[in-house]
């Protein structure tokens, strides 16, 4: 499934040669499902192509900057813009000459300097028109998003507070996505063995210093992955067609049996509601 490191890298390898191309044909294969959680009907309307916005009104507009929040694409028109997502096995390729649609790719916007092609076999992504990202159903999709990574009030005070505000395991409590989005399974399994904190402690149960470790662990482990150009564990290619590289870096994450590249130990594998969950019980305390 791509996170949010593949999803940054895919906006970092087209924003710059999209931003300033006027559309000029929009192309629309099977439709698309909603990212889990969602209940279609309440979008009715608002899809491309459906009532909301006929394919033809998007042509002769020119694309704005396209920009990121959890793992969402906005990409901005002059009237309105496009809410993008992956799904579980979506990609984007933004290139001059497209080769003709094959069966899985689902949509096509073709501009002046190339065509930004969704691909996505299991039809989990979606492409949503929204008047503006502050409004319904762009608004009603980002509400329930937590921190960005990145952003400066991501701290260890604000995870600490967040934490004990829930009695899961920090590991479900990351994964959740409402205190801080892109810690999804690979990265927050690498997050808590770089804090050295055992996955099954109780959120509640985390003490400040450990949440100090553990915000600046999410926040290492994701910028390590944006910049080895995201993990490949998937169908993720990035809209160059290049395979990320982020799996090799992996420490625990896959690794069940072999040896800690720390202590030596072995790396288990749990499940903790229903996700697998790997980790050194050497190197990681509750
Ligand atoms: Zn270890």
């Amino acid at each position: 499934m791509p996170e949010l490191p593949e999803v940054e890298v895919t906006r970092l390898s087209f924003s710059a040669r999209i931003e300033g191309a006027r559309v000029i044909a929009v192309r629309l294969g099977k439709p698309l499902r909603w990212p889990l959680g969602l209940a279609p009907e309440k979008l009715v309307g608002q899809t491309v192509g459906q009532v909301g916005c006929a394919p033809d009104e998007l042509l002769e507009q020119t694309v704005g900057a396209v920009t990121r929040r959890g793992k969402y694409l906005w990409l901005p028109l002059e009237r309105g813009g496009l809410l993008m997502h992956l799904g579980m096995s979506g990609s984007l390729a933004f290139a001059e000459q497209v080769p003709a649609h094959g069966p899985h790719d689902h949509f096509d916007l073709v501009t002046g300097r190339g065509t930004l092609r969704l691909t996505d076999p299991r039809r989990f992504g979606a492409v949503v028109w929204s008047a503006s990202a502050e409004t319904e159903p762009a608004a009603k999709l980002l509400a329930k998003l937590g921190l960005e990574p990145f952003d400066p009030r991501f701290d260890g005070a604000h995870l600490h507070a967040a934490l004990r505000r829930r009695k899961v395991s920090v590991k479900q409590a990351l994964l959740g996505g409402a205190i801080v989005v892109g810690a999804g399974n690979i990265y927050a399994c690498e997050a808590l063995f770089e804090a050295g904190i055992d996955p099954r402690t109780r959120s509640d149960r985390i003490s400040r210093p450990r949440a100090d470790l553990l915000a600046a662990a999410v926040r290492n482990v994701l910028a390590r992955a944006v910049e080895l150009g995201g993990s490949t564990l998937r169908d993720f290619r990035d809209a160059h067609g290049a395979a990320g590289e982020f799996q090799l870096e992996a420490r625990v994450y896959g690794r069940a049996g072999e040896k800690c590249v720390r202590c030596g130990g072995t790396v288990r594998r749990i499940v903790q509601g229903g996700r697998a969950t790997f980790f050194c019980p050497g190197c990681q305390r509750r």
